[in-house]
């Protein structure tokens, strides 16, 4: 049997399950390639909210070339401050993060800004239709189907799986998440503060760690603060199941002076906390006929990479651009895969080493971060850190 073709442009019919950074970007870039995208939400409505993400490296040129970089604006000011603190609660200057970073400019931004310079770029272009998500997929030369969960039937010549990493597009084409999911021995929990931790000014950052915990507080311009805890734990599985309130007590007794406990405070009052297990997503293969995965349900890297959302872009970018050259669709999304894994299987790697700059696994890895971060405060050891994390 041949392999199916491409369709002629302005025919194509794109199915985009999940309307986070990667899917919003696929539905921006397959618009502009000529097709005709529906994006499918499994939530009510629009998401807002979020943590921070570094961004820069292939996402931020593929948001410059998808004309979204000027509605990014960085939220660091120059004035902008990184303390740590210790086991006594003394604050001493922390890492600056680089202005250059991945080859390209670094921008601190929240999740949402991504989401709604995407949102805003495509929204009166692409039908987005909330509450719903696939039910069954089947797929044969002609296209492939999807049966939703609203009981409606779609039917395109590609579907695209951005539904994060429980994706369900995934468990539906591909088999179950235990075949993919390589979990971590950490939990993560993270939410926007209502109230700055006393004593700190908008812009500043704090840091908390210890051998299997961490507490960050990152506060930049125009937010309140987002605070996030990880802990390390040999049962991450059975812990996310836990209430996070007890859970993240228990974790986190006796640590971190006062800011630690001002973080919980804020965690019990929020009605917003992420709180689940640290995973990677590894697949040989992301797609499977007409059916293909893109961004955390495909390759999640986990927070420790700070490539998740840049490359969720850039994959969405590539993607649409390969899928314009003449070819079957097999071969445009093999080309896709080849371009894209040695980077992604790069930061796949860069994670589990950072996983260690996130939260030292022991008190050898403990100074040794202290170490380098004091390394860092000097102006060689800036220039050296700059030419390490490049
Ligand atoms: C604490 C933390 C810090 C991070 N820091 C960084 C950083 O510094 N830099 C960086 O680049 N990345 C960072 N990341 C990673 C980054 O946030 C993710 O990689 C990125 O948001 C993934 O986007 P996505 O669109 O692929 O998936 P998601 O954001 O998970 O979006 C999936 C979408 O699909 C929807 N969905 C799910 N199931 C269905 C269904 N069955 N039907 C329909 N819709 C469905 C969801 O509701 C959601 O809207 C961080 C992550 C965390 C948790």
């Amino acid at each position: 049997m041949a392999a199916p073709s491409l369709p002629p442009r302005g025919a194509r019919r794109a199915l985009i399950v999940g309307s986070g950074i990667s899917g919003l970007a696929a539905a921006l870039s397959l618009h502009r390639a000529g097709w005709e995208p529906l994006v499918i939400e499994r939530a009510p409505e629009r998401r807002t909210g979020g943590y921070f993400v570094r961004f820069n490296g292939a996402g931020y040129t593929a948001a410059e070339r998808l004309g979204i970089l000027d509605s990014l604006p960085d939220r660091r000011d120059p004035d902008s401050r990184m303390f740590e603190v210790d086991s006594r609660g003394r604050f001493t200057p922390g890492l600056a993060f680089p202005r250059q970073l991945n080859g390209t400019p670094m921008r601190m931004l929240l999740r949402s800004d991504l989401e709604r310079a995407l949102y805003e770029a495509v929204h009166d272009l692409v039908e987005i239709r909330y509450g719903t998500g696939p039910a069954a997929i089947t797929q044969d030369r002609g296209g492939v189907t999807a049966t939703l969960t609203d009981g409606s039937v779609e039917s395109a010549e590609l579907l695209v799986g951005a539904d994060g990493i429980h994706s369900t597009v995934r468990s539906l084409v591909f088999g179950p998440e235990d075949l993919y999911r390589r979990d971590f021995d950490h939990v993560v929990a993270a939410c926007v503060m209502d109230t700055p931790l006393p004593g700190m000014r908008e812009g500043d950052s704090v840091v908390a760690t210890a051998p299997g915990r961490s507490a960050w507080i990152n506060s930049y311009r125009d937010h309140p603060p987002v605070a996030f805890l990880l802990y390390c734990t040999p049962w991450p599985a059975a812990e996310i199941r836990k209430e996070p309130a007890d859970a993240l007590r228990e974790a986190f007794a006796d640590f971190g002076g006062d800011v630690v406990p001002a973080m919980l405070d804020a965690m019990d009052r929020s009605e917003s906390v992420l709180f689940d297990q640290v995973s990677q997503i590894r697949l040989n293969r992301w797609s499977q006929g007409r059916v293909v995965l893109l961004g955390d349900s495909a390759w999640c890297m986990t927070l420790h990479s700070g490539q998740g959302s840049g490359m969720g872009i850039a994959g969405a970018e590539l993607l649409a651009r390969l899928l314009t050259e003449p070819g079957s669709m097999p071969a445009a999304l093999g080309t896709w895969e080849q371009k894209l894994r040695p980077l992604v299987t790069r930061h796949q790697k860069e994670a589990l080493r950072m996983q260690h700059f996130f939260m030292p696994a022991n008190r050898l890895g403990y100074h040794a971060r202290r170490g380098f971060i004091r390394a860092t405060n000097t102006p060689v050891g800036s220039k050296l850190a700059q030419f390490i994390m490049n």
